[in-house]
């Protein structure tokens, strides 16, 4: 008799441990705050363990946000050519993907759990390519160096979508546009990558938040200000036609993040500048929110 009732009570608590999760997945999809969209210049992966004005700043941009459902993260440092992935793990790894720097940089874990779900149901809304699910992937340096700050509870569920390398600007901005509608359910998407990168001209001695840079740097770095500050979108997918774009944007990897969270956002959203320096004055560490 005693066994009996250990075990209906043993099954009663599986069974309401399942509705208790049934329940919040369908709370989460549905009833959420509509977010704002993110762009952020993520710079070095020391800016993961720095306390600096872009530091401290990321700590106070992210405690001045609505708590998202879950968080969408468009990195540079997941690029896919061929293919578009979203990241399926339950519980996602932190990927040390750099080279050369202190020991201290490899020990940190950020360990937000994912969001396989929410992860698939974006998958779904992509319709410009057919979205593969990748269950092994973690968070790498572009995502985490940057959450570390602005979410340092690291208690939001986290998945990332990756890049086409292969596909032009106008893909990356019509795929952002495709997943505008994760907004409504809490998602807050986060393109990380920096308007200006150019790691093969950096300057030597160069402070780590300064307001100046190469004059190419300062040119297309204005370029961008403006264009996001008119929502010239149109302007922000034809870059390569600018001054400074070829010394700017080399290889585009670090600008096709700000299409992603561009496309995202409302064509009509204004775009807030949170954060503008450089570091190593070929750096751009802009950051910007669309929307409230
Ligand atoms: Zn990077």
């Amino acid at each position: 008799m005693i066994l009996r009732r250990r075990r209906f009570l043993s099954l009663l608590a599986a069974n309401l441990v399942a509705i208790v999760n049934c329940r919040a997945d369908a709370a989460d999809w549905t009833d959420a705050v509509e977010m704002p969209t993110l762009f952020i210049g993520h710079g070095s992966p020391m800016n993961a363990v720095r306390d600096t004005a872009f530091t401290r700043g990321l700590r106070a941009w992210g405690a001045s946000l609505p708590r998202p459902v879950a968080i969408l993260s468009v990195s540079a440092h997941w690029l896919t050519p061929g293919t578009t992935a979203v990241s399926t793990a339950a519980r996602p790894r932190t990927i040390h993907d750099f080279g050369g720097f202190p020991p201290e940089l490899y020990r940190i874990d950020y360990p937000a759990p994912g969001a396989p779900e929410v992860a698939r149901r974006a998958g779904v809304l992509v319709r410009e390519a057919q979205v593969l699910h990748d269950a092994a992937r973690g968070l790498d340096h572009g995502t985490w160096t940057v959450l570390r700050h602005l979410f340092p509870h690291a208690d939001i569920p986290v998945f990332q979508l990756s890049i086409d390398y292969g596909q032009p600007a106008s893909f990356h901005y019509r795929v952002g546009q495709e997943l505008r509608a994760l907004r409504r359910h809490g998602v807050l998407i986060l393109g990380s990558g920096n308007v200006v990168h150019n790691l093969r001209a950096t300057l030597r001695d160069a402070p780590d938040d300064a307001t100046a840079a190469t004059p190419w740097a300062n040119a297309f770095d204005e370029f961008v200000r403006a264009a996001l500050s008119d929502r010239d979108d149109r302007a922000l997918l034809g870059y390569e036609a600018r001054a400074g774009a070829a010394m700017s944007v080399p290889t585009p990897d670090h600008y096709y993040p700000l299409l992603y969270a561009l496309g995202a956002s409302d064509a009509t959203a204004t775009a807030k500048m949170v954060f503008a320096g450089f570091q190593a004055g070929t750096i751009s560490m802009r950051c910007v929110q669309f929307g409230a």
